[in-house]
C-alpha cells in the first residue's frame, strides 16, 4: 500500500500535466487526491496505509499495556514509585536527547522492571511528519544509539512524535515495531485526572494500549488514578512482547 501511494504521488502530477489542456479542474483534483492519500495516513496516528501500526495486543486476560511518553523528566522516579506501589508495569517511550542528559533515569526504569522504547531523539513535534528520509533516520537511530549505550540493548519499539508518521518512517525502523495506541486522553491538554479517566474508559478492553504522558503538572496523579481505577475493574498492567502486538482490535 505504501509503495502504491508513493507511486501515485509521483504519477499523478505527470498525468495532471498531460490532462491539463483538456480538463484543468480534473487535473487539479487528481493532484489534490494523491496528496490527500499521503497526508491522511501521515497525520492520522493509527492509520495503517503506510505500514503496520500496533494498536492493541493479543491476550485472553484482562491485561493492559500502559505506555508513558516524553520522558525522562523530573517526575520519573515519582511515577516509578506510584507504579511499583501498585504492582503495575509500564513502557516509557523516551526522547534520546533527554535520556542522554539523564542516563540514570533510564537505568532506574529498566532496573525496576519497566520497559524503555524509542520516541525519537529530539521529538520535533511540529515537523516530524514532514521530515525527509535522512532526518527521520537520524531521529530513530540517534535515540537507539543513546539507549543502547545506557542499557546495553537496542529498543524494539518506536512511537512517532505526536503519532504522525510519513512514508519514510517505516523504512527507517528496520525490524522495530511502530506503536500507536488504543486509548488516549489528551492528558497534555488537561491536568484533571477524572477527565483523563472519563476519556480513556470507553475505549478500554483486554489488550488495550493506553497512552499517557509524563513531565506535566499532575502526571503522577493522573497515572496513579488511571491505574487505580482500572485495577479496580480487574485489569492488570503488563509489558507485552513485540510478538503479541497487533495492528487491529
Ligand atoms: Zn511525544
Amino acid at each position: 500500500m505504501r509503495k502504491a501511494i508513493l507511486a501515485g504521488l509521483f504519477v499523478a502530477p505527470l498525468l495532471a500535466v498531460l490532462m491539463w489542456p483538456w480538463s484543468p479542474w480534473a487535473a487539479l483534483g487528481m493532484v489534490m487526491v494523491s496528496h490527500a492519500l499521503v497526508l491522511y495516513p501521515t497525520l492520522r496516528a493509527n492509520a495503517q496505509w503506510l505500514g503496520p501500526v500496533a494498536t492493541t495486543f493479543d491476550t485472553d486476560a484482562r491485561e493492559l499495556w500502559l505506555t508513558i511518553d516524553d520522558g525522562p523528566t523530573a517526575d520519573t522516579t515519582a511515577i516509578l514509585d506510584a507504579l511499583d506501589a501498585r504492582g503495575a508495569r509500564a513502557t516509557f517511550f523516551v526522547k534520546g536527547e533527554a535520556a542522554a542528559n539523564d542516563p540514570d533515569a533510564i537505568r532506574t526504569i529498566v532496573g525496576r522492571g519497566h520497559g524503555v522504547a524509542n520516541h525519537s531523539y529530539s521529538h520535533p513535534s511540529a515537523s516530524f511528519w514532514c521530515l525527509p528520509p535522512a532526518a527521520i533516520r537520524r531521529e530513530v537511530e540517534e535515540c537507539n544509539r543513546v539507549l543502547r549505550e545506557i542499557t546495553g540493548s537496542v529498543p524494539v519499539m518506536f512511537r512517532a512524535p505526536v503519532g504522525m508518521k510519513n512514508p519514510f518512517v517505516h523504512p527507517a525502523l528496520g525490524s522495530m515495531t511502530l506503536v500507536g495506541w488504543t486509548a488516549r486522553a489528551f492528558d497534555t491538554a488537561t491536568s484533571d485526572p477524572e477527565k483523563v479517566l472519563r476519556r480513556l474508559l470507553p475505549d478500554i478492553g483486554p489488550g488495550s494500549i493506553l497512552l499517557l504522558h509524563q513531565g506535566r503538572p499532575r502526571s503522577v496523579e493522573i497515572i496513579s488514578r488511571v491505574v487505580d481505577a482500572l485495577q479496580e475493574r480487574g485489569y492488570s498492567f503488563v509489558l507485552p512482547p513485540a510478538g503479541r502486538l497487533k495492528t487491529k482490535r
